[in-house]
């Protein structure tokens, strides 16, 4: 039976559902892009976000998607011969890697699996035989949203001091910006690449690069400059249109304004962090509640390291494509795909962004009903489970 005539919901881990104040602020009319409200906005912009990745470094705005973030970390630090060091943990850090390797850098993966975060230990290892320090970068995710793995930055951080290494700490933030707490600063972060469509409430379209000084000190040394990313243009503008390389990327900036707005009056990013917390503490306490031995489970063995932004859930003997089948088609809600192993093993929520209660519980709610139209193993009730969680965080 198809039931799914109703406000569609997409849960997956990015692009997140935009708020209606964001949507109607996309289509303002074109401005002027020499003089006027848009250059006042753009500059509001550019000083209030570094504030996002809590750093009092630079901050460059491509006209990108994430992988456009990565390009300009890559070309604005590194060169052929240099060598970066990317932390598995999941696929995100491997493919950045990549993107450093078609540019001459040499790469090196260290490896780890898709259950677990980087094995900390085992970097500050790899670090203590660099001897001759080549490691010139170190890539790594923050939350991976293929694994929904939470990385521990600052344990990160501290196997690369305990090593006494001076490699660049890049980190990509792209599925936890605006979800995960992130302190770019106090963690010792070099570069932070991060996107808008994910935690932060706007549509695909903008990347950022924040800028340590450390990293910019790097700059000097790229002799082939890729000017649409180059940091002297982007980062120290002599002139307006030098911010964006030329026409700015007007309905983007609208949104981002809005959204940054929307964040500053929900109390800043720690009541965001928290009620992204409670949320995903809410998907959590439903996918602990549906697990059983041939079901539905955690892909993410410890705890500690799930995160708040994206959960993937192994569904074991459950036709994972089948239930998102049902979902999307028959119920208007649609999940993200396993990106791990088998498609038909695995599915992901994408918890970020705009998101409540209802919209949560709606999700989670359609998924336990989707599992009794297939009549899957289930240990208990997700949804009992999670308005339990979700109601002790309202009581405060
Ligand atoms: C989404 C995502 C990317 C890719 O971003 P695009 O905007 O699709 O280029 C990279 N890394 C992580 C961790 C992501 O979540």
């Amino acid at each position: 039976m198809d039931l799914s005539n109703g406000t569609p919901l997409v849960a997956i881990p990015g692009p997140s559902i935009l708020p209606d104040r964001v949507r109607t602020a996309m289509a303002r009319p074109m401005p002027n892009i020499y003089e006027g409200y848009l250059l006042d906005m753009s500059y509001r912009i550019l000083e209030r976000l570094p504030s996002i990745a809590r750093t009092s470094g630079h901050v460059s705005i491509i006209q990108s998607n994430g992988h456009g973030a990565w390009q300009s970390a890559i070309s604005n630090t590194l060169v052929p011969g240099d060598k970066v060091l990317a932390l598995e943990s999941g696929r995100f850090a491997i493919i950045w890697a990549e993107y450093a390797a078609m540019a001459g850098v040499d790469t090196e993966v260290l490896p780890g699996d898709a259950r677990s975060a980087v094995d900390v230990a085992a970097l500050q290892a790899r670090l203590e035989a660099d001897v001759d320090g080549d490691i010139t970068a170190i890539f790594t995710v923050q939350t991976d949203t293929a694994t929904s793995v939470r990385n521990d930055i600052p344990a990160i951080r501290a196997a690369i001091d305990a090593a006494g290494h001076d490699a660049l700490l890049m980190v990509d933030c792209i599925a936890s910006m605006g979800c995960e707490r992130f302190e770019m600063d106090n963690w010792g972060v070099d570069i932070t690449v991060a996107a808008s469509q994910k935690g932060l409430m706007c549509p695909p379209g903008l990347g950022f690069v924040w800028v340590s000084e450390k990293a910019f000190e790097m700059h000097p040394r790229v002799t082939h400059r890729v000017g649409y990313v180059d940091w002297a243009r982007r980062l120290e503008p002599k002139a307006y249109y030098e911010i964006f390389a030329g026409t700015p990327p007007v309905p983007n900036l609208h949104a981002l304004d809005e959204a940054l707005s929307m964040i500053e009056e929900e109390g800043g990013l720690d009541a965001v962090w928290a009620r992204h917390e409670a949320l995903a503490n809410g998907v959590r306490a439903a996918v602990e509640a549906w697990s059983t031995p041939d079901g539905i489970g955690f892909n993410i063995t410890d705890p500690a390291h799930r995160s708040n932004a994206v959960t993937t859930i192994d569904t074991g003997e459950i036709d994972a494509v089948r239930l998102r089948g049902i979902c999307e088609a028959q119920a208007g809600v649609t999940l993200g795909v396993g990106l791990i192993g088998d498609r038909e093993r695995s599915f992901r929520i994408g918890h970020m962004g705009y998101l409540n209660p209802p919209m949560i519980l709606g999700t989670l709610a359609t998924i336990e009903a989707a599992l009794t139209a297939l009549a899957a193993p289930m240990g208990s009730s997700g949804v009992a489970a999670a308005a339990e969680s979700i109601g002790a965080a309202l009581r405060g």
